[in-house]
């Protein structure tokens, strides 16, 4: 296989294995089935468990005790409907493949919301990865990719307003709307990041540098316009997670995001709903 593979090769290619692996919604359920029994996540309380599973069901049973299981309960997948869809957007991410809630809609025949839920969703699942040894950088400096509108926006106000005006830190962005606005920016960001980053953490000093902080931004502003031209300052963080998805390739490799979300309770839509990013987002983490 080529290394220099474009977007487009690598789409094709994994969405093909994909198809022969998950051809469908039986399919899907055996798909998960299995990966339960490779990660160990199939257990009876009782004392001589003898698991049974038939094909394409969407529940296991145990002979010696009798009790009867989903094969989705306790996971992110409990009680979906179209689990293949979900299962395909994994797929893709772990592939370091990103698209968008629309297309995605369109390829697995499911409505452009579902596609947008299942997306969300899953960035919850990532970002909850993004732990201590990710800096907190503040979500004013990627105010050029807040173009979109959510509940959280102010009425009338641009989709900017929305982030948080962080004024009990006394942080150099305090005038940051003015700086931002200004023709001057695009040039004086990376110097004010990385003044911004030395006052303001000492303790990632030593393990992160400025620079390559200030790279992680620029990278993270080029992908969401990209892949989602913009986001809404509610969901930003979301986003930010699907960059960290995929670009740490050695993190999120094949399999790690299915195991995340066998590993994580169901999100339920208020959950969803009422998810807004922090005023210090996060970008990416150090390897563990
Ligand atoms: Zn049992």
């Amino acid at each position: 296989m080529s290394t220099n593979l474009t977007d487009d090769q690598m789409f094709s290619e994994a969405w093909q294995a994909f198809n022969e692996e998950v051809p469908n919604d039986s399919a899907a359920v055996d798909f998960l089935y299995d990966s339960l029994v490779i990660y160990n996540k199939i257990a009876c309380a009782c004392r001589q468990p003898q698991i049974i599973h038939m094909p394409g069901e969407r529940f296991y049973s145990c002979r010696n005790c009798k009790k009867v299981s989903w094969v989705t309960s306790g996971t992110l997948f409990a009680g979906v409907v179209k689990l293949r869809a979900w299962l395909a957007l994994v797929w893709l991410k772990e592939r370091g493949i990103t698209i968008s809630a629309m297309r995605f809609s369109r390829l697995l025949e499911i409505a452009q919301s579902t596609a947008l839920n299942i997306q969300k969703r899953l960035g919850m699942v990532v970002q909850e990865k993004l732990d201590d040894s990710s800096p907190g950088v503040p979500a004013q400096v990627l105010a050029s990719i807040i173009i979109k509108r959510s509940k959280e926006t102010p009425a009338q106000a641009h989709p900017r307003a929305e982030l948080a005006n962080d004024t009990t830190s006394d942080h150099p962005f305090v005038s940051l709307d003015e700086w931002m606005n200004s023709a001057a920016h695009e040039t004086d960001l990376r110097s004010a990041i990385a003044d911004f980053l030395k006052n303001r953490d000492p303790q990632h000093a030593s393990s992160i540098s400025y620079e390559s902080i200030v790279s992680a931004i620029g990278a993270a502003i080029t992908y969401i316009r990209t892949h989602f031209q913009g986001v809404s300052g509610k969901c930003l963080q979301l986003y930010l997670a699907s960059f960290w998805c995929h670009f740490d390739r050695l993190r999120w490799s094949n399999g790690a995001i299915l195991l995340a979300c066998i590993e994580h309770a169901p999100i339920s839509y208020q959950e969803m709903f009422r998810f807004v990013s922090p005023p210090l987002v996060k970008i990416f983490a150090l390897p563990r």
